[in-house]
């Protein structure tokens, strides 16, 4: 260990632009064994590793370095599956410059962290080629069940915590396919989708039941399901598209992000997406703006870049400093050929409403920040740009849905977000045995936050039931 004053921090192999600009494939490699081995060698053992406290799930990190580099593979896996249930996906998507790896200290003594996603990747990675990875036998099978609402990371993270308990399991989605944002959000290149099929086939030989192309509130009422089982979790996300407003949004050729990310990964998976046919979810060719500074306007800019459009620009009102979206994503879609303008905010969609040209824009500077310590971002006098579009994808964030006319659950508390108010112990909502996790709680987050929520409210609905009682009481 303590390698990284001899050793330089070394990414996995990262495809070109050219190549990768051309496919929908993921465009890190994964580390070869000698080279995982050299990387985790590197960490430097912090007695108070500040890493893993700025993990959402306290990753055992630097234990689990240590295991990979002295070549203990299978203990690794099982220290770093102990408190993630989706290692190799957090590995992949977790902006680890903001959490563990931006919090290491090696860095901060000039020497580059150590590639912690990309070792945890390694290690779970190994585990599956291995067969380290067995479905769930729990020590006894209980009589009750839990319905979970949502099958993206927060529901399947509880599940697998439950069915490890011996709980009953089953999993209703609105979607046709299992994994939330997982599958229709996060495009193929960051994340490629049999990666999340892996992890849902698990959890089915596991025990748990998916009930798919399941609206609750369309196709059963929630108090049926309240009916039906011991206890709810409720992990449906948010997916209320934030709206642009100015005049003009109307038009033909504006869109929503989710629903040009979902019918590119629609697409991606085999499936005939009328409106990807038609060229209204579709970029080839066209100009396209891309409105918005977060994660899900990068996946937008690098999605329109992989669909030959014929040009690609980020609108974003506040600068690179100032800007959501991970530094690492921001840099791949540069080298990919998308257009920053930094500092220009929309006023209004050019064209009329059956066909969008452009976008006319303002120039921004930002002022002192506000109380949430961002700067505000303040319009310039006679500062106007006008950009050319044919299609304008709005990325502008994400509301929850009104959860309590669609449950038909009055007695459900919202926060002022429109969130479902929890107990921050228990996760428990306004309603008794019934739970809620991941963004529906937080707003937009991130996947490693749903997951453990997941975590916490399957223990928390574990000792409502008495699932370790039972357990002692069977022994
Ligand atoms: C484009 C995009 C890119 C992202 N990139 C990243 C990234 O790189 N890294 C990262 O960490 N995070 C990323 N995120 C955020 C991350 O995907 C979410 O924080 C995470 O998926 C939230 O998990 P969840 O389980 O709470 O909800 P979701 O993943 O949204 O899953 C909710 C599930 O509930 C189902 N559902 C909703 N309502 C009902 C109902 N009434 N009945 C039945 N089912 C219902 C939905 O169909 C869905 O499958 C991204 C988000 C987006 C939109
Ligand atoms: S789960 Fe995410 S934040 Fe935690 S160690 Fe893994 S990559 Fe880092």
């Amino acid at each position: 260990m303590l390698k990284f004053v001899s050793r330089e921090r070394e990414t996995p192999d990262k495809r070109g632009a050219d190549l990768r600009r051309r496919d929908f494939d993921e465009i890190y490699a994964r580390f070869a064994r000698d080279r995982a081995k050299t990387q985790a060698a590197r960490c430097s053992q912090c007695g108070v590793p500040f890493c893993q406290d700025h993990c959402p799930l306290g990753n055992n990190i630097p234990d689990w370095l240590k295991l990979v580099a002295e070549g203990r593979l299978q203990d690794a896996y099982e220290v770093s599956s102990a408190t993630n249930n989706m290692p190799e996906i957090c590995g992949r998507i977790c902006p680890q410059d903001r959490l563990c790896e931006g919090s290491c200290v090696i860095e901060q003594s000039g020497h580059g962290t150590v590639t912690i996603g990309s070792v945890e990747q390694y290690i779970t990675e190994t585990a599956w080629d291995n067969g380290w990875i067995k479905p769930i036998c729990p020590d006894i099978e209980l009589p009750q069940s839990i319905g979970v609402i949502g099958a993206g990371p927060a529901g399947l993270a509880s599940a697998e915590q439950l069915r490890r308990d011996g709980f009953q399991v089953t999993i209703y989605d609105r979607y046709d396919r299992v994994g939330g944002l997982l599958i229709y959000g996060i495009p193929n290149f960051k994340l490629e989708k049999h990666i999340v099929t892996r992890r849902m086939e698990y959890l089915q030989e596991s025990g748990v039941q998916f009930v798919r192309g399941f609206d609750v509130g369309r196709d059963a009422s929630f108090a049926e399901l309240r009916d039906k089982h011991d206890a709810i979790l409720i992990a449906t996300g948010v997916y209320k598209a934030r709206a642009m407003n100015c005049p003009g949004v109307g038009s033909n050729g504006v869109v929503a992000a989710l629903d040009y990310l979902t019918a590119s990964n629609r697409k991606g998976l085999g499936d005939t997406v009328s409106k990807f046919e038609t060229g209204e979810l579709n970029a080839s060719g066209k100009s396209v703006i891309v409105v918005g500074g977060g994660d899900t306007a990068m996946d937008c800019v690098r999605t329109a870049v992989r669909q030959r459009a014929k040009s690609v620009r980020c609108l974003y009102r506040r600068d690179r400093e100032n800007m959501p979206g991970s530094a690492r994503e921001v840099a791949n879609a540069e080298e990919e050929g998308v257009i920053f303008e930094w500092l220009a905010a929309p006023k209004s969609v050019l064209g009329d409403a059956k066909r969008a040209i452009g976008i006319r824009a303002i120039k921004m500077k930002l002022g002192d920040a506000d109380p949430s310590g961002r700067r505000v971002p303040l319009e310039l006098v006679n500062a106007e740009i006008k950009f050319e579009a044919d299609m304008v994808v709005t990325a502008l964030g994400f509301e929850p849905e009104d959860l309590v006319s669609l449950f038909a659950a009055p007695e459900l508390k919202l926060t002022r977000y429109g969130t479902l108010r929890v107990n921050p112990a228990t996760l428990e909502t306004s309603l008794p045995g019934v739970y809620a996790a991941g963004d529906i709680v937080r707003g937009a987050s991130l996947v490693v936050w749903a997951i453990r929520d997941g975590r916490d409210a399957a223990a928390a609905i574990s000792a409502r039931l008495g699932g370790r009682d039972q357990l002692v009481a069977a022994e």
